[in-house]
């Protein structure tokens, strides 16, 4: 609806779960919170269960989601995985890469996701030579968004060596643009639109040689964009930096300019005290992507100490071995119960914070993220009801749909203060598993 009312039977109002409250929204933003509403007003749209903000998928790679139950075959690490992923991202083109998109972005939706983070390096054909458009592949991510109802943060990616001192191997040709100049002069052609935001990313200080770190943050500097890399997932991405520069991948960073407030660290498992004290000193923020994190056998990422050291937290669905973010939310928590064998590190408050305010912030989207006036009219509706959530009180709602719903009770979703998902039902991608089923078959053809 352009303009109008939605009843939420319970709304998550960033504290605390508040019963009966009509949300009044115009021109895709929410204009009223109007609390003490016991029953829907006339003409107003009834969503029953919790609503909450949308989701933030702050970190995304939606060409993964056609590796998921093919690579759960076998053994290995995470370099034999990659060797996996690579054959995947040698066969996408424009349009291919669109479909899968536009169905794993539908998938999203489908789980209360309202806005992707979409880390982007599939730049070029094979071998590197650029489309007739240079961003044929970034635009064909922006339409799949548009198509599939939710926002996108398109992180263009800047990708040029396969480690320190060596040049793309033949996979890599394609994610290169040969130097941060001629990346920066490609991604300043891309556009911002209502449902995008155009940011930067380093994919990892591996890829990107130190002498062009400052290239790629002075681009997202700028604009004021966000700009985001991969922070020491391995620890052998560690030891061959401190080897060819004789210092963390942190450090490295801090000392080329790349870390600030609008800089987010995806991963930032494997760091020393001087690493977390830096990225917490410039509020620098952290991605973690639990679910991918645990399939890859990464390792655990100090989030706790982190935060408390400054850095604000986002989550990810990363690889998409599955996409729920209400689980990457547990996860995080979970994860630490395990290694410290005491619980409640963070209030499922907290973890609904990271999932939507402070992912939507990680992303560019300032004023998304909260039921208050002004904001984007963006949510989405947890059932309280299903075979997973019915029992406890609706004033725990928060903490039932962070610690035992899954994407499966996502309800409705909410974008711009247009019904995308109700029911259950995508409403603009009838049919999501087979767009999946048939992109996922088109690829691996
Ligand atoms: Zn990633």
């Amino acid at each position: 609806m352009t303009k109008g009312t939605y009843w939420l039977e319970h709304a998550w109002l960033g504290d605390h779960v508040e019963p009966g409250v009509a949300l009044d929204v115009a021109d895709g933003r929410i204009t009223a919170v109007r609390t003490g509403t016991d029953t829907p007003p006339p003409g107003a749209e009834v969503l029953r269960g919790l609503t909450v903000p949308g989701l933030a998928n702050s970190h995304s790679h939606c060409f993964h989601r056609a590796l998921r139950g093919h690579v759960q075959v076998g053994s290995g690490t995470f370099w034999t995985w990659r060797e996996v992923m690579y054959s995947y991202a040698g066969r996408l083109t424009p349009d291919n890469y669109h479909a899968l998109a536009r169905a794993v972005y539908a998938e999203m939706a489908l789980a209360g996701i309202t806005a992707v983070g979409e880390f982007h390096y599939v730049h070029h054909a094979p071998g590197g030579t650029p489309y007739a458009d240079p961003n044929a592949m970034g635009e064909a991510l922006i339409a799949a968004a548009a198509e599939a109802g939710i926002r996108i943060t398109l992180l263009d990616t800047c990708y040029l060596s396969a480690g320190f001192g060596e040049a793309p191997n033949r996979h890599q040709q394609r994610f290169s643009d040969g130097s941060a100049e001629h990346w920066a002069a490609r991604c300043s052609l891309l556009k911002e639109r209502d449902h995008v935001r155009i940011g930067a990313a380093i994919h990892s200080v591996r890829a990107v040689p130190a002498d062009q770190l400052a290239t790629v943050a002075a681009w997202a500097d700028e604009r004021q964009a966000p700009l985001h890399v991969h922070l020491s997932e391995q620890t052998a991405e560690n030891d061959a930096c401190l080897a060819a520069h004789g210092r963390t991948p942190t450090r490295l960073l801090a000392d080329h300019g790349v870390l600030g407030p609008r800089t987010t660290g995806v991963h930032n498992t494997h760091l020393t005290d001087e690493d977390i004290a830096l990225l917490g000193d410039t509020r620098t923020g952290t991605c973690m992507c639990p679910t991918t994190e645990r399939d890859l056998a990464d390792g655990i990422g100090p989030a706790v100490a982190l935060q408390q050291a400054g850095s604000p937290l986002s989550l990810g669905s990363d690889s998409h071995a599955v996409i729920d973010l209400l689980e990457e939310a547990r996860a995080m928590e979970l994860n630490e119960r395990l290694r410290t064998r005491t619980r409640g590190h963070w209030t499922a408050a907290a973890l609904l914070r990271a999932a939507t305010a402070d992912g939507h912030t990680a992303l560019g989207w300032y004023d998304a993220g909260t039921l208050e006036p002004g904001a984007l009219a963006d949510f989405t509706t947890v059932a309280l009801d299903s075979v997973r959530t019915a029992g406890p009180l609706p004033r725990l709602g928060a903490e039932t749909a962070v610690f035992a719903a899954t994407a499966a009770d996502v309800r409705h979703t909410v974008v711009g203060g247009r019904h995308v998902v109700r029911d259950g039902h995508h409403l603009l991608v009838p049919d999501v598993p087979q767009a999946l089923a048939r992109a996922v078959a088109d690829l691996r053809a």
